[in-house]
């Protein structure tokens, strides 16, 4: 009888174009301009050949906007589940008061339902930012869990990396500073856990999986920044990644974002994003190289079908 695999979940987080515009500071985000009618066809077949499905964490502000509803509900067509990645993805979400936290997550709660016919009980922040106000507005509404959190060692050095390719001013830079978390992050645990919130009740934590002891980054976009560097290597990075989690009995939480999967040749105005300068096509093989090593190793699934699924017995940590 064959072993059976352990589980991972794969989600893919659904910035928009001018999303990155917005953070890296360049004019015209504001008419909110969109690549998604490019980007989600490119996806849906890919996960099609490899027979995955996923949960695609959505901006409110893109299912707002009504010429992109048709392209949104074809994420629920195609059998994919849809989560919630606030309203506005500002990554400073965690300054905002829990008034307002509230209002973004009903917002894009209602513009996600109004898009593609799904009311969202799942969660991650615009830049992995969360807050305990946050987490006490989820366990509120009923959601079942929160995906926010980017347990590394290594994010004030991405800081570092946007801001020097950024034309960010200074106060910009400084509503940005804990852009992809704090350094305190990096003690969470890699597996899913409990937050127990003030009230007592329970808040499953599913963070984003980095490798387990070296908490360093091992999602989709870092392959492709080694693979620029040689395929070869990628592979080996992501298989010693896969290692550790399975050494570490740590079942994996992938993630993926639309940049991805498309290059400049699709989106010329991101190409100050690193990993732009290779093609899509290029993109997509890397990415069903990737996903077929995973596939291999684990039983892929989308996140609120992992969340079901894994043990109950966890880890709890006191907000
Ligand atoms: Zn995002």
């Amino acid at each position: 009888m064959a072993k059976k695999k352990m589980l991972a979940s794969v989600s893919l987080d659904l910035d928009d174009k001018w999303s990155y515009m917005k953070v890296h500071g360049d004019a015209g985000w504001e008419k909110f301009p969109s690549y998604l009618d490019v980007v989600l066809p490119i996806t849906l077949d890919a996960l099609d050949r490899l027979g995955i499905k996923i949960t695609f964490f959505i901006v409110g502000q893109d299912a707002a906007i009504e010429k992109n509803h048709a392209i949104l509900k074809m994420i629920v067509d195609r059998g994919h589940e849809v989560a919630n990645h606030s309203f506005h993805h500002e990554s400073w979400l965690k300054t905002y008061s829990k008034e307002k936290i509230e209002a973004e997550i009903v917002i894009a709660e209602e513009a996600i339902l109004k898009a593609t016919g799904k009311r969202t009980n799942m969660f991650r922040g615009p830049g992995f930012s969360w807050s305990n106000d946050l987490l006490e507005v989820l366990q509120k509404r009923n959601y079942i869990f929160d995906a926010s959190l980017l347990p590394t060692y290594i994010s004030p050095l991405m800081r570092k990396y946007y801001f020097w390719k950024s034309k960010l001013s200074k106060e910009e830079k400084e509503s940005r500073k804990e852009l992809f978390g704090s350094f305190k992050e990096s003690f969470y645990p890699l597996k899913p856990y409990n937050w127990k919130l003030p009230n007592k009740k329970d808040l499953l934590e599913i963070p984003v999986t980095t490798m387990p002891v070296f908490k360093i980054p091992f999602h989709q976009s870092y392959l492709i920044y080694i693979s620029n560097i040689s395929q070869g290597l990628m592979k080996m990075y992501l298989r010693f990644a896969i290692f550790m989690c399975k050494l570490t009995k740590t079942p994996p939480s992938y993630l993926l974002h639309p940049l991805d999967l498309i290059g400049s040749d699709h989106v010329p105005e991101l190409a100050f994003f690193p990993g732009m300068n290779i093609q899509s096509e290029q993109k997509v093989k890397i990415f069903e190289t990737a996903m077929t090593i995973l596939k291999n190793n684990f039983e892929l699934l989308p996140m609120g079908e992992f969340a079901e699924r894994i043990s109950k017995e966890r880890k709890t940590i006191q907000l």
